[in-house]
């Protein structure tokens, strides 16, 4: 059986930051990912606020860079999924399972990420990759011309929202409450933007369509009135779910189901540590993601040599 110093599960930047420093600081590293490198920030427009990188680079360059300069330590990388974590196993070694393989770890690095929280209203799933859609990057440019509106007041709606008008006539957004969540800076470009239509304390209630999204029902929760909306598209960003599956039994979390952990990053088992959005962080960002990375490899290390 395979064994590894730092096992890290995830390979997006939190990840692939961990195995930069796990790696170059000589730890045999091993980074599970069982889809794309890069994780949710392959389907970021652009990232422009990456400190040394002036130049507006999209999600997926950046996550492709971050991941070359992890390839010169040598880490491996591996296509598996995982399916279960023993975190308790003998002498502090942990044991991670995949579908053919099993692993041997001294310490684990969870990266796992979040990924995109549903609406759940009728017509919701009925009408996903007809109309409905969680990633303007993937399906924006399907909508020229067309009109679209992008649910919730984060700087993920805003944001994307904003890119979305590169292609559609008309973006609105319907936030549920009468002031939006996204930081003032995105707010402001937002409000500048002729294309961008709000629609405030409402809900989306139902989303109608034949073949194709053709319609939303809206509540005002105000008033509590309903109003028709005819759209093309509908583009879902009300918040992230961690993806915290192989850690409910085991794992300390918050009531929203991140990942509690010190200022070491280590959770509540010892050398087992969780980083980037997974993370009860107060900053879901490419930088505190990377950060995270850097100092639960930190830590692993030192895990490491106190352990032998
Ligand atoms: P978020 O900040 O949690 O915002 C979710 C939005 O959806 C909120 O406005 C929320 O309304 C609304 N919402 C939640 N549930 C809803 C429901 N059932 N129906 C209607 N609306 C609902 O999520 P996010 O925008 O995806 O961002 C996730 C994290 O990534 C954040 O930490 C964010 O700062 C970060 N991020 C940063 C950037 C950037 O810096 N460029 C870009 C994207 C994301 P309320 O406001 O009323 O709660």
């Amino acid at each position: 059986m395979k064994s590894y110093d730092v096992i890290i599960v995830g390979g997006g930047p939190a990840g692939l930051s961990a195995a930069i420093y796990a790696a170059r600081g000589n730890l045999s590293t091993a980074v599970f990912e069982k889809a794309l490198i890069g994780g949710q920030i392959n389907v970021t427009y652009e990232v422009e606020n990456y400190p040394g990188i002036p130049e507006v680079l999209s999600g997926f360059e950046l996550s492709d860079r971050i991941k070359q300069q992890a390839d010169k330590f040598g880490p491996e990388f591996i296509e598996e999924e995982i399916i279960k974590i023993d975190f308790a196993s003998t002498n502090g070694v942990k044991k991670v399972y995949t579908d053919d393989n099993e692993y041997l770890a001294k310490t684990i690095i969870i990266a796992s990420g979040a990924q995109p929280r549903y609406l759940n209203c009728p017509g919701e799933q009925e009408f996903i990759g007809k109309g409905v859609s969680y990633c303007a990057t993937c399906d924006g440019a399907l909508y020229r011309n067309k009109v679209v509106a992008v649910i919730g007041g984060g700087d993920s709606a805003v944001e994307e929202g904003m890119f979305l008008t590169k292609f559609a006539s008309k973006v609105y957004v319907i936030h549920r409450r009468d002031e939006l969540r996204a930081v003032k800076s995105i707010q402001d470009r937002a409000f500048k933007n002729e294309k961008m239509v709000f629609i405030w304390d409402s809900v989306v209630e139902e989303v109608q369509g034949e073949n194709f999204v053709k319609n939303l029902v809206l509540k005002n929760l105000k008033t509590e009135e309903k109003q028709d909306l005819p759209v093309d598209g509908v583009f879902v960003y009300v918040g992230i779910l961690p993806n915290n599956e192989l850690l409910k039994k085991d794992i300390t979390l918050d009531k929203s189901g991140f990942v509690i952990t010190n200022e070491i990053m280590e959770t509540n088992i010892s050398g087992v540590y969780a980083i980037g959005d997974l993370r009860n962080t107060p900053l879901r960002q490419v930088i505190t993601a990377c950060s995270d990375g850097a100092i639960a490899a930190f830590y692993a290390e030192k895990f490491i040599s106190e352990m032998e």
